[in-house]
């Protein structure tokens, strides 16, 4: 994921304010560098796995922006990337935390240990977790950096927490290319009972074709793929 002297040098991108990133929620939104899958969908790729093309956005400027605009706002999104996969995660949300608004974490949902650790130091208030598909596309979904057996294992263990603390979790799935609706049925019947599916259109990305399934020596340069 390359070198970085503080957590805050994951912050990788910034948008001041957005309507849709927290459905009923104006949040600003922090983009942080990495991620543990290869989407070969990805809408953010070189954020995802090439962080050091990104630059930096400066701490400073995100604390004074936090300082004087947050009670224009109703939280704070932190997604990616993927945020998990960040070293120092909770001492970002701590800081953050500090401003005073609610935190919306965003995640593939394959570092639930994570996930549970943020949950139950109250780091975040709520997590929109992603159901790619049914767990046997789950190997072409994520440019293989995940098993099927793997994908099931820990969006089990996400759900298992969202029973525990229904208003902390929702579940959203993009209709990628290649997603049918039997897909979208099998991927809801996951979900355990109360919680909706929320459906996103994909926006494709925008790069070139030949870019879009990342070879392996991409993954092993990045080094960073699920076990
Ligand atoms: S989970 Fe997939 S789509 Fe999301 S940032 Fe990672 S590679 Fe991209």
């Amino acid at each position: 994921m390359g070198t970085t002297s503080s957590v805050w040098d994951y912050v990788r991108g910034f948008e001041h304010f957005s309507l849709c990133d927290w459905p009923g929620r104006t949040s600003c939104v922090f983009f942080l560098g990495g991620c543990n899958l290869r989407c070969p969908t990805c809408h953010n790729y070189k954020l995802a796995w090439h962080m050091n093309e990104v630059p930096v956005v400066p701490e400073n400027d995100l604390r004074i922006f936090l300082r004087d605009r947050a009670k224009w706002l109703d939280g704070v999104t932190v997604t990616g990337g993927e945020p998990s996969c960040v070293p120092g995660l909770g001492e970002l949300l701590y800081e953050i935390r500090k401003f005073d608004l609610p935190v919306k974490m965003d995640s593939n949902g394959m570092r639930p240990e994570v996930v549970r650790d943020i949950l139950d130091a109250g780091l975040a208030d709520v997590f929109a977790v992603d159901v790619k598909g049914p767990y046997s596309k789950y190997p072409e979904l994520t440019g293989h950096a995940v098993s099927e057996v793997t994908a099931r294992t820990r969006l089990e263990e996400i759900f298992a927490m969202a029973r525990q603390h229904p208003d902390s979790f929702y579940f959203r799935l993009t209709k990628v290319p290649g997603i049918t609706d039997a897909d979208i049925e099998e991927a809801r019947s996951y979900l355990p009972e109360g919680f909706e599916l929320k459906l996103q259109d994909f926006v494709p990305p925008r790069r070139r074709t030949e870019d879009a399934q990342p070879d392996n020596e991409t993954r092993r340069a990045v080094g960073n793929v699920v076990d």
